[in-house]
């Protein structure tokens, strides 16, 4: 089964898809964190991705399903796998819909809610793991040791497009490009929804409660 995980930027995706990661024993794929690394390593991918993630926009679709197809061909995908990040649009999911005609993959997408409120004021004291991608806030969830990542120990970074500017433009893909996706899903059945204004670990609760019981 493909775990789609879906909600604006912010919700507690990345996190939940972690943790989710862990406890099912499946891999976490993220199209924002495999950006990242071919940023940080200045592949052909990266450079061509860098103006669309400092602004705040979509890296074209072509891109982005190249890597995810190549990524869901690999052997620990067999079982079953988390997204998260990916589809951002409805070109995308329906890419990925072709990919699980094939396969024969079903599809569980979990919708991640939360006030834009609480939304802005998480993505501006967000701090980030470069090495592991492990997400720390500053007022919520500090670190154990001021400033470094607690499972590898690295020096935190904010992201550089979780500034003001730019967290206003991906609220405006998510609202126009992302969130017809759950319209999408929710008529094909596959959605479910956990209220993300909460606890990290009672939104984990409710996600596994819903994972558990889905038929
Ligand atoms: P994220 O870490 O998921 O918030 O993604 C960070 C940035 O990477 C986004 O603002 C986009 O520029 C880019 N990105 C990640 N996933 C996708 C995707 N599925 N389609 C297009 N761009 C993406």
């Amino acid at each position: 089964m493909a775990v789609i995980m879906l909600g604006p930027p912010g919700a507690g995706k990345g996190t939940q898809a972690r943790m989710m990661a862990e406890a099912l024993q499946l891999p976490h794929i993220s199209t924002g964190d495999m950006l990242r690394e071919a940023l940080k390593n200045q592949t052909e991918l990266g450079k061509k991705a860098k103006e669309y993630m400092d602004a705040g926009d979509l890296v074209p679709d072509e891109l982005v399903d190249a890597i995810i197809a190549e990524r869901l061909t690999r052997e620990d995908c067999s079982r079953g796998f988390i997204l998260d990040g990916y589809p951002r649009n409805i070109s995308q999911a329906r890419f990925l819909q072709s990919l699980f005609d094939k396969s024969g993959t079903r599809i569980l997408s979990i919708g991640v809610k939360v006030d834009d409120g609480v939304l802005i004021k998480r993505l501006s004291s967000r701090w980030t793991c470069p090495k592991c991608n492990k997400m720390f806030n500053a007022n919520l969830d500090p670190t154990k040791i001021g400033g470094k990542c607690d499972e590898c120990g690295t020096a935190l970074i904010q992201r550089k497009d979780d500034s003001a500017e730019v967290i206003a433009e991906r609220l405006h893909v998510y609202y126009t490009l992302t969130r017809p996706l759950i319209q999408l899903y929710q008529e094909q059945g596959s959605y479910v929804e956990v209220d993300g204004n909460r606890p990290v670990e009672d939104v984990f609760n409710s996600i596994m409660e819903k994972v558990t019981n889905y038929e």
